[in-house]
């Protein structure tokens, strides 16, 4: 074969000139950095950041210069960029389920980002990759054995989770579908309550089965599945031969931190034969504590579970995981299959002498990423600094700060509380006379957010808007919770 040549000659110092980057002490860049940390912190605890303005960060122009304009100028602009920073880390941010990076989690980013390199090769992070794994399934309660991986969030862990679910539900009928696709198999559902996340939705669109294909089944008013109706509807469409690919028990929902009745729903898909998955994004890091734990009864029963670090362990953003009870069918499901640049690389006579020696773990097969940064180092971070005992103890006083939000709100008059919090989720509003109440309520929330430190977000509880407030945050103390309630009196 005559494969043509590459074409086109470079200058001659092309061959023998320095790099474009300065690759001077990261010590020192990250020094000149440590003045900005400390006043980020200082502006964005107990008082409020304002909206960005563009600009405010020296260039921003919309070209893409030419020129570069060196490291002390990226080192001076990222200083700025951390000053104006970003509020999702502040004590009185408790919108959506978000937040900040603790100490030790960001001392672990900044290690991961210089020496921390590829999750693969067994070096140091790998191990500490593995370590965060087993730790997390630990915590959670998650069966030995399960086999497990980071991912960059939840959307990307509910995918792996329901692609193994599909790959069950197909073989059961003696197809592979990760092999060779759904073409001429028969229609397939995911079960899961109206309030199930829109991660799953995406991952059933992703998978080849559909948005459609989930099926909100209907909720008992409180934000958990009913189980009865999940049960007909199940039992109906089996009978007009529709595959039940997963049923999917919330663990803590987004909206009001529900926690569906897993124990009954995994009865129910035993009976229908169908896979359980728990997502746990949000809630099932509260399966830690002691005094919690009752409410997940049944998890344990599950196929596939996913936990979100970034959420309640604060490991900054960027870190899912999933879980699998069978480690082979996880694997079926997501293997990438044969690739010269790979095979025969590695193996090592007994213990390996070099990083090149292994591959380390073999996550590659189990999601949809192949190189990724070591993130379990940063779940092994939080749970080294404060352990199971610092976990519950974490989670305990943010469910105490929602259930003395909904005491607080329970006795004013001019408030209602929405939804009695389950776990560190409060959902609430102002009284207003007449129609309107849901714009006022609104309003309210806007004002909140442009004119105090406090910054909840909103959902829709039976058909009323509600202002929600999420405990996850480390850095948040009672006095945020207090000053939100006295806030919305003011302001209401
Ligand atoms: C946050 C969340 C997700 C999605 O996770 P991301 O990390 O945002 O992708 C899925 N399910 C539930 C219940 C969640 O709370």
């Amino acid at each position: 074969m005559n494969c043509p040549a590459a074409e086109g000659a470079f200058a001659a110092d092309r061959l023998d000139g320095p790099d474009p980057a300065d690759l001077r002490s990261v010590g020192s860049a990250l020094g000149a950095l440590f003045p900005a940390f400390d006043d980020y912190l200082a502006a964005n605890t107990g008082a409020l950041l304002p909206a960005y303005r563009r600009g405010t960060v020296a260039s921003e122009p919309l070209d893409l210069p030419i020129e570069g304009a060196g490291l002390d100028a990226v080192v001076a602009e990222l200083a700025a960029a951390v000053r104006a920073g970003c509020r999702i880390g502040a004590s009185g941010a408790t919108c959506y389920i978000n937040t900040g990076a603790t100490t030790a989690a960001a001392a672990a980013q900044a290690a991961v980002a210089v020496a921390g390199g590829q999750r693969y090769y067994p070096h140091a992070f790998n191990a500490l990759e593995s370590t965060g794994l087993h730790w997390l399934a630990a915590l959670c309660g998650f069966p030995a054995g399960s086999s497990g991986v980071f991912t960059s969030g939840g959307s990307s862990a509910n995918l792996v989770a329901l692609g193994a679910a599909r790959q069950w539900a197909f073989e059961q009928r003696g197809l592979d579908a990760s092999a060779l696709g759904l073409a001429g198999t028969p229609r397939a559902r995911i079960y899961a309550s109206p309030f199930a996340h829109r991660t799953i939705h995406r991952a059933a669109a992703v998978l080849g089965l559909g948005r459609d294909a989930v099926v909100e089944v209907s909720d008992d008013g409180c934000g958990h599945i009913d189980p009865r109706a999940l049960d007909d509807r199940l039992a109906s469409d089996r009978r007009d031969g529709i595959v039940p690919v997963a049923v999917v028990g919330i663990a803590g929902t987004t909206d009001t931190g529900a926690v569906d009745p897993l124990d009954e729903i995994a009865g129910i898909a035993r009976r229908h034969r169908a896979w359980f998955h728990v997502d746990g994004a949000y809630g099932l890091v509260a399966a830690a504590s002691p005094t919690l734990r009752p409410r997940f009864r049944g998890m344990e029963k599950a196929d596939s579970w996913i936990v979100d670090p970034h959420k309640w362990l604060a490991t900054g953003l960027g870190v899912g995981a999933v879980y699998v009870r069978d480690g082979e069918l996880h694997r079926r499901a997501f293997m990438e299959g044969h690739a010269s640049y790979l095979e025969g690389s590695f193996g090592s006579d007994g213990q390996p002498s070099s990083q090149f020696d292994s591959f380390g773990g073999d996550w590659a097969d189990l999601g949809v990423e192949l190189s990724a940064p070591p993130r379990g180092v940063l779940v092994w971070a939080v749970l080294r600094e404060s352990g199971r005992r610092g976990v519950v103890a974490r989670v305990e006083r943010h469910v105490a700060f929602a259930r003395h939000l909904a005491e607080r709100i329970r006795a004013e008059p001019r408030l209602e509380l929405l939804a009695d919090p389950e776990l560190s989720i409060v959902c609430f509003r102002h009284r207003y006379e007449g129609r309107g109440a849901n714009q006022a309520n609104a309003a309210l929330l806007r004002r909140l957010r442009r004119e105090t430190p406090f910054a909840p977000s909103s959902t829709v509880v039976n058909g009323t808007f509600a202002i929600r407030s999420c405990y996850i945050n480390p850095r948040t103390t009672l006095a945020d919770v207090d000053g939100l309630v006295d806030a919305v009196l003011r302001l209401g």
